[in-house]
């Protein structure tokens, strides 16, 4: 068996452990593997593990990387997630290589994703990104903004609302580890409350995954815990 695979069976089991103990259905998360940085190679290794979802946070490699698979696997059939920060030039691009994105924190970027979305495919699933306390990352929406972006978001076409992302700071503690994940549920509990259908809670990395499923994540995305250490070179960019 591929470290790959093996990495990939560890977590699960862990996403079954953490779901155990907090009575929850393992059914109810999903397990987004992020192959930013890594190539074809380790994707298809995933992919012949069984896993069909993959995140990426640079457009031009993931584009890269999707015609690579496609050229070397043409069977495989895979969902790819875009996770990182969008720049306005590249919406185009998002729009059309990608099923769901993760990182929508402003209704520009929104609007011409809906434009650029070609009405053939289904729509792209979308969640908002929230700047929640102890944000790692500058990007995201601030929560008092959060549900005037969300109603705005969901009124446009081509897009399907989904749910909320966030990428909280790493804490050593578990319980203070907990309260970003548990925040960001009650802001979607809050948008339901006001007439939304939304059924996604993007939380949860390799560092913190079993205290995003305590808190209710449904979907989480590992990189690390998968295919190892990123070596991050200059080149990397959006
Ligand atoms: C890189 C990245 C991940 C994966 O992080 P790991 O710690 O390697 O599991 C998840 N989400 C986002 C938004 C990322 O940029």
């Amino acid at each position: 068996m591929s470290s790959i695979s093996r990495n990939l069976q560890a977590v699960q089991e862990q996403i079954t452990t953490a779901a155990q103990r907090a009575s929850r259905p393992v059914h109810e998360i999903r397990l987004l593997a992020v192959s930013k940085t890594f190539g074809p190679d380790a994707v298809i290794e995933a992919a012949q593990a069984g896993q069909a979802a993959f995140g990426e946070n640079y457009v031009q490699e993931a584009i890269d990387k999707m015609a690579a698979v496609k050229a070397l696997r043409p069977e495989l059939v895979l969902e790819w997630h875009f996770i990182g920060p969008i720049q306005s030039n590249k919406t185009r691009l998002v729009a059309s290589h990608f099923e769901w994105v993760h990182s929508v924190d402003r209704l520009k970027i929104a609007q011409r994703l809906s434009e650029q979305r070609d009405p053939a495919l289904p729509p792209l699933q979308i969640c908002l990104q929230v700047n929640i306390s102890g944000e790692a990352s500058k990007s995201g929406v601030a929560p008092a903004e959060l549900l005037e972006l969300a109603a705005q978001v969901a009124r446009l076409p081509r897009l399907r609302l989904r749910g909320l992302m966030a990428i909280p700071e790493a804490s050593g503690d578990d319980a203070q580890q907990r309260l970003p994940f548990r925040q960001l549920r009650s802001l979607l509990t809050e948008l339901n409350a006001a007439g939304m259908n939304l059924d996604t809670l993007s939380m949860g990395m390799s560092a913190d995954l079993e205290a995003a499923v305590a808190e209710g994540a449904t979907m989480v995305r590992i990189g690390t815990a998968i295919f190892g250490k990123r070596d991050y070179k200059e080149s990397d960019s959006a």
